[in-house]
């Protein structure tokens, strides 16, 4: 019966899509996109900009984040639905007194550069070398930014916060939180964690609680690096062999499984210079026990079904990624609603054109595929490695284009997953770009309840946002990553570089937090409190 129901509401949305997209140009400008073949497409045929909202922008006095200074400039300062910023009782409804001081604090204190860069200089320093001091230096940490960036030291403390966030109406994408493996057994040990801590650590967020079902509900994704499961130098090299038999189509990789488009003609290629050697009999080997790896991982989390969604890295090994992606895919994503989700950074050039061409490839297989969507975290890298060898950075030349990249990617998922199988991961920490795809998602009709869509931000980033989100009825996920401080203190690095300066991205979670504890201030000592308001928690 409910399998019927979903149908028919299924084709219902779809002809009230196709009626409401009838009149749109944008829409006809991707309809004609669509019908060109992935073979033949180029940038020219994906949408150059995002369909236009429904709300006008105007000004409002709320908005008063510089969080989106370097934003695209379309509906800046837009009084949307999406968002009230005004009703901080409503944003914070589900956050205690004690855990909105520690988090307003704790943003502070980032927020006050000479402070960041001391504790950096610190933490990097030879004095971290005596045990005392060490000691001292990461118990501050602990009670401070790890506290606020880590989900916890183990799966244990994980699944407590997962099951926090549920009651708060937000799920968790559970990220492993390992890197690089450099060899065979170090894949296989990292394997062997990955896959007991992921299931162990969805099991655990269900502590207390009898259903079973809205247990596995609590983690939306476990998130999988390729890099812990297939040795970087592999990657490296099935990337070049990729490369070489996308410019060379008679060149055959006899090794290679039933894939989508992983290149566009805009592509860099310049990391392969000349025909590489094939795979020996050893490497394939390796290849081979890398999809095994990946199998575990995808079989353990597959068991509680929950999906996973892979990390995107940089340019060098990404095709290899992309590739074991799209493998992965083929295998599991069976049903409408997929279970491995790829990763598209929108900061490359050619994101835009690659996303379009693995959709339409998925489409012509009849594949539902999922992506996640992001800005990109290797910018200086990519940059740097492009400029040494005297070709054209792969990263767009400015924020703005990569802005406009994201929200023209994001339009394209919503308008492909509005209309058929398929699934996309909105990850940012960018107000504008989550506006608009919920704006777009709003007139679709796509909810939480829809599974097509899921807004994802780093576990203490971004609060406001976060909230504003659940409450306009979106399915929101914090991402999760967990281990002990020693193994995370390269992210808390990044986060606080992230988070330092006043205008950096935690501005408006800084200035709503305190305009949130002042106003709970005056309602206790004013006013006294009223029985079931946010009360004053230790
Ligand atoms: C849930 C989640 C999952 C993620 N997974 C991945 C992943 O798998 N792989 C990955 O690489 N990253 C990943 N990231 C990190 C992400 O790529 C960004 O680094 C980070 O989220 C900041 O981007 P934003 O969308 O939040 O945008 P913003 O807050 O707007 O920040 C964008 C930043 O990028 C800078 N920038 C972007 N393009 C340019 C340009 N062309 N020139 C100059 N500056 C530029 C801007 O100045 C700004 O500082 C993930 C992030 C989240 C939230």
């Amino acid at each position: 019966m409910a399998m019927i129901n979903k149908d028919i509401s299924y084709t219902l949305l779809k002809s009230i899509v196709r009626r409401a997209n009838a009149a749109s140009p944008s829409t006809l400008r991707f309809r004609q996109a669509q019908r060109t073949t992935f073979n033949a497409a180029t940038t020219k045929d994906f949408p150059q900009e995002p369909r236009p909202v429904a709300n006008p922008p105007t000004t409002t006095a709320t908005d008063t984040s510089n969080n989106n200074d370097n934003n695209n400039n379309n509906n800046n300062n837009s009084n949307d639905k999406i968002f009230d910023f005004d009703d901080t009782k409503a944003l914070f409804a589900s956050v205690s007194t004690g855990k909105l001081m520690h988090s307003a604090a704790t943003l502070n204190v980032a927020a006050m550069e000479p402070m960041v860069d001391l504790s950096l200089w610190v933490i990097n320093s030879r004095l971290m070398d005596v045990g005392l001091f060490r000691a001292v230096v990461l118990t501050t940490i602990k009670h401070t930014a790890y506290s606020h960036f880590v989900a916890g030291a183990d799966t244990l403390e994980t699944g407590q916060t997962v099951r926090r966030l549920w009651e708060s109406g937000l799920r968790g994408i559970v990220d492993y939180g390992l890197e690089h493996a450099n060899d065979n057994e170090s894949c296989d040990k990292a394997t062997q964690h990955l896959a007991r801590s992921g299931s162990t650590c969805i099991i655990r967020t269900g502590l207390g609680s009898l259903n079973y079902g809205l247990m596995l509900l609590k983690v939306s994704f476990v998130a999988v690096k390729v890099t812990a499961v297939c040795p970087v130098y592999l990657l490296r090299r099935v990337s070049d062999l990729l490369r070489w038999e996308y410019k060379n189509s008679s060149f055959k990789l006899p090794w290679k499984q039933q894939s989508l488009p992983i290149f566009a003609e805009t592509s860099p290629f310049y990391h392969t210079l000349q025909q590489p050697a094939p795979l020996t009999a050893d490497e394939e080997h390796d290849l081979e026990l890398a999809y095994k790896r990946l199998q575990t991982i995808c079989d353990k989390s597959f068991e509680s079904n929950v999906p996973v969604v892979i990390d995107a890295e940089d340019t060098s090994i990404q095709p290899a990624i992309d590739y074991m992606t799209y493998w992965a895919s083929f295998k599991y994503n069976k049903s409408k609603t997929p279970m491995v989700y790829g990763t598209v950074q929108a900061y490359l050039k050619d994101a835009g054109e690659r996303l379009f061409l693995a959709k339409k490839g998925a489409d012509k297989a009849g594949l539902p595929v999922g992506f996640k969507l992001v800005r990109g975290a290797y910018m200086s890298s990519e940059r740097k490695l492009a400029h040494s060898l005297g070709v054209e950075s792969p990263v767009h030349n400015t924020t703005n284009d990569t802005h406009n990249c994201y929200n023209r990617c994001a339009a394209f998922m919503l308008d492909e997953v509005c209309m058929r199988p398929g699934g996309l991961i909105v990850a940012t920490h960018n107000l504008e770009s989550a506006k608009l795809a919920a704006q777009k998602a709003r007139e679709y009709g796509i909810t939480k309840d829809s599974q097509k869509l899921e807004f994802a931000s780093l576990y203490g980033m971004s609060e406001a946002m976060t909230f504003g989100l659940r409450n306009a009825g979106f399915g929101v996920s914090k991402y999760l990553p967990f281990g002990p401080i020693d193994q995370v203190m390269p992210y808390l690095l990044r986060r606080a570089e992230e988070n330092k300066g006043l205008l950096s991205s935690s501005n408006l979670d800084r200035k709503l937090m305190t305009k949130e504890l002042r106003r709970r201030m005056k309602a206790y000592f004013g006013k006294g409190m009223k029985e079931g308001e946010n009360q004053i928690k230790p």
